[in-house]
């Protein structure tokens, strides 16, 4: 058979160094010939901050950051840029941070450069998010992709390990819905399974020894690759489950992740034999299931649902929620009952049955 396929990589500037965020940042911002710049940073990250962004001419420091993307926090932030005049939004934290920097430039217009201190791979992606009435909204403009990645895994360092596995298995669900997501293809497929492999080896490692700094770097190269290649690729049955329950139920986003994954793995896996073969390679493993639920075992990863919050009652309306929005190109069928029985699986934290092993 021949191979046809359309591809896009989105353009960005990478700088990756160990204990080299402060010089990277400042050289860059330097090299963009910002003079008044917006910093973003959660004050739980005050220290990070502080440090990093020592050397940079910083007319604002905002900090009202909150999961998800709030719209009376992004108006906040949009009006706090205007007004300082500001001409490029630096931002240091997590996903959420990263998403505040992109309410910001998506009204403002303003250049980022982000400095991700989680794996959450938000900042590969030209994908912005905003919450309203229990709703997420989501859409894609390239002037929300940052500018440049400032990448240090030393900033990672204090990511606690329960957050870290979290975090690293959402950049693992960015790796295995690009496998089937509308627009996957060979090339961000090679990104997803570099990145599926890297993020395994390094969360490993770094459940062993969390000051493991090349188990870090593992994990933080692999996530900007999940990102790579979940921009390119689009969302997939995953993130469609997870950005429902993520807005509907105010879920933590990276847990979230983490528990429904293993459930969408175990319903596409037969209905996709070639990506479900090379994750299983990726993991080590005979099977993909067999190879996820082995690292999650060695993880100690999140279970249930029902441990997040969400209520065994809300199921039926989450199933009802996602419908819309499922992915035309999923390699099986699933309908409201389908969705039902994943979700009360994931809520109960059954399991994941391995269909090749029975
Ligand atoms: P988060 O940003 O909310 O951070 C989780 C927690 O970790 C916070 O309490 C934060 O203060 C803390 N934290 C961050 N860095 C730390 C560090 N180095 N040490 C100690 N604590 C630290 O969560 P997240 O999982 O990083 O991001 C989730 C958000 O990102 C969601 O809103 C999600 O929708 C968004 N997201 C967007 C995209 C996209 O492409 N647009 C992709 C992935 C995630």
């Amino acid at each position: 058979m021949s191979l046809t396929f359309e591809n896009i990589t989105l353009g960005q500037r990478v700088v990756f160094g160990h204990g080299r965020a402060t010089r990277h940042l400042a050289a860059e911002i330097d090299r963009l010939g910002a003079r008044r710049v917006m910093v973003i940073a959660a004050p739980a990250e005050s220290a990070i901050t502080d440090r990093v962004t020592a050397d940079l001419p910083v007319v604002l420091r905002h900090s009202d950051v909150r999961p998800h993307v709030p719209v009376e926090q992004a108006e906040a932030a949009r009006a706090a840029a205007a007004e300082c005049g500001a001409d490029l939004v630096v931002c240091v934290g997590g996903g959420s941070t990263t998403g505040l920097a992109k309410a910001v430039a998506l009204t403002n217009r303003l250049p980022i450069v982000a400095v991700p201190t989680t794996y959450a791979g938000s900042e590969a992606t030209n994908v912005w998010g905003l919450t309203e009435n229990s709703r997420k909204t989501t859409g894609v403009d390239d002037v929300v992709l940052p500018v440049t990645v400032v990448y240090d895994s030393a900033l990672t360092l204090s990511l606690p390990v329960g957050l870290s596995v979290a975090s690293g298995l959402n950049a693992i669900a960015h790796c295995v819905d690009s496998m089937w997501a509308p627009r996957a293809n060979p090339v961000n497929q090679a990104f997803a399974m570099e990145g599926l492999r890297a993020v395994a080896d390094g969360l490993r490692r770094v459940v062993r020894d969390p000051e493991d700094v090349a188990g870090r770097d593992a994990t933080l190269y692999g996530c900007y690759l999940s990102g790579v290649a979940f921009a390119s690729a689009g969302s997939g049955l995953h993130h469609k489950i997870c950005h429902v329950l993520g807005g509907a139920y105010d879920l933590p986003h990276a847990q979230t992740h983490a528990t429904v994954l293993p459930y969408v793995l175990e319903l596409n896996a037969p209905g996709a034999p070639d990506s479900a073969h090379r994750i299983a390679a990726a993991l080590g493993s005979a099977t993909p299931v067999a190879g996820l639920n082995a690292l999650r075992e060695e993880l100690d990863a999140p279970r249930a649902l029902a441990d997040h919050g969400m209520r065994r009652e809300d199921i039926p309306e989450a199933a009802r929620l996602i419908l819309p929005y499922l992915p035309r190109n999923n390699p099986v069928p699933v309908d409201a009952d389908i969705l039902t029985g994943l979700l009360t699986r994931a809520w109960a934290g059954e399991t994941p049955r391995d269909s090749e092993a029975d």
